[in-house]
């Protein structure tokens, strides 16, 4: 089983956690102004890369709160985890 290391509690097993997609996904400051294909893009393209990625995670079934990780896809190895707007 993966240990996931939570900013707050410390180590804890990933079934108490939940993925929550690519970090650093910036909204668009104004969802009006933007074209139907900037929008898409912003909702739906992420990155799917071979190695370092950076992800959000949830811990669910411990503190509650939301951090950024950079997982290897490959390994599955987390090499950090930081607070938000750490
Ligand atoms: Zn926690």
């Amino acid at each position: 089983m993966l240990l996931i290391p939570c900013p707050w509690c410390g180590p804890r097993p990933e079934n108490e956690f939940h993925h929550a997609g690519q970090a650093h996904i910036a909204r668009p400051e104004d969802p009006a102004a933007v074209d139907d294909a900037t929008w898409a893009e912003y909702l739906y393209l992420r990155t799917n890369p071979k190695g370092a990625h950076a992800e959000r995670w949830r811990h669910s079934h411990g503190c509650g709160r939301f951090f950024n990780s950079v997982r290897d896809t490959v390994t599955d190895r987390i090499a950090s985890t930081t607070r938000p707007n750490a």
